[in-house]
């Protein structure tokens, strides 16, 4: 949550749709952080996360992520099937004289054997994934990688935002779409940094996004990639929904080289630092005001 002084923030980069630049936009802003204050680099993108990859970070702490699984003693079991009634994402068969759990199913949430009348349920652990952390040029460091195969990143998303420090500005790259795993990486910013395109899908995306963060009260901002691909009609929408745009960054095949090749835009194009910073003050202010609101 918000700094008493309204400088170190929470702020979330989320995009309707994928390969709208979103990490481009995540590590620049926390790179033309670096060094003026502390800040911290978050990778919630855990099915895909690269931002190590252009903030070159060091890793240096390793730690698993686990769900508990139910684990069923079947001399206690009477088969009732009170288990799989109550479980909402069939992760439990019971048979006349079976209980079948199904590990890659259930989400842990521990329903079964707190119903189970038998006491017959225990709980074992499945490492769903892992949580890195380091550093990278004067920034703290974390990501999360969803272990393959894997369909529940929540928990994985979850141990990431566990290491924000609130006395650090935490910048939190969020993997794209409004599905279930996004909101819980958006949820408790202070602020969402909405990247998109100027294009209709770009827009329709980001209709979708802002309904999803206005949901869930969370103040917002544009950012437009690729300005010059497409049409008006997403400026249209943000002056007509009252939505800040806070930074432009044309379509420029400078920018995509230096993309393709690893390299961070304000490392490769230092001038870009300034439009950078200067989004985060009119960020912090927004935020400011809202946490002053409420
Ligand atoms: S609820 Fe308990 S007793 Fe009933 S079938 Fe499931 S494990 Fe067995
Ligand atoms: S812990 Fe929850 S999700 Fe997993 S099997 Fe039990 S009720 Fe289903």
């Amino acid at each position: 949550m918000q700094h008493k002084n309204g400088k170190r923030v929470i702020i979330s980069i989320a995009s309707g749709k994928g390969g709208t630049g979103k990490t481009l936009v995540a590590t620049s802003l926390a790179l033309s952080l670096a060094g003026k204050e502390r800040v911290q680099l978050l990778d919630c993108d855990v099915e895909e996360p690269n931002a190590h990859i252009f903030v070159k970070a060091v890793l240096n702490h390793k730690e698993s992520v686990f769900i508990p699984i139910p684990k069923v003693d079947e001399n206690k079991c009477t088969y009732c099937g009170k288990c799989a009634e109550v479980c909402i994402y069939n992760a439990v068969a019971v048979f006349k004289n079976k209980v079948l759990v199904f590990p890659e199913l259930c989400h842990g949430c521990g329903a079964c054997s707190y119903l189970c009348p038998e006491s017959a349920i225990s709980e074992e652990y499945r490492e769903v994934g892992i949580v890195e952390t380091g550093n990278s040029k004067g920034m703290d460091f974390v990501h999360g990688k969803l272990n393959i195969g894997e369909a529940m990143p929540t928990p994985v998303i979850r141990k990431v935002k566990s290491y924000i420090n609130s006395e650090m500005t935490a910048i939190v790259d969020i993997s794209p779409g409004t599905s279930c795993p996004v909101v819980e990486a958006v949820k408790q910013s202070d602020f969402c940094l909405l990247v998109t395109e100027p294009t209709p899908f770009g827009l329709n995306d980001l209709i979708l996004a802002v309904e999803m963060v206005k949901k869930l009260g969370i103040p917002h901002g544009v950012v437009i990639n690729r300005a010059g691909v497409g049409d008006t009609k997403l400026d249209e929408y943000c002056r007509k929904e009252n939505i800040p745009i806070l930074l432009t960054i044309p379509l420029d095949s400078r920018i995509a080289i230096l993309y393709s090749r690893g390299i961070t835009l304000v490392e490769g194009m230092s001038q870009w630092k300034n439009n950078f910073l200067r989004a985060l003050v009119k960020i912090r202010e927004i935020a400011h005001e809202r946490a002053c609101s409420t």
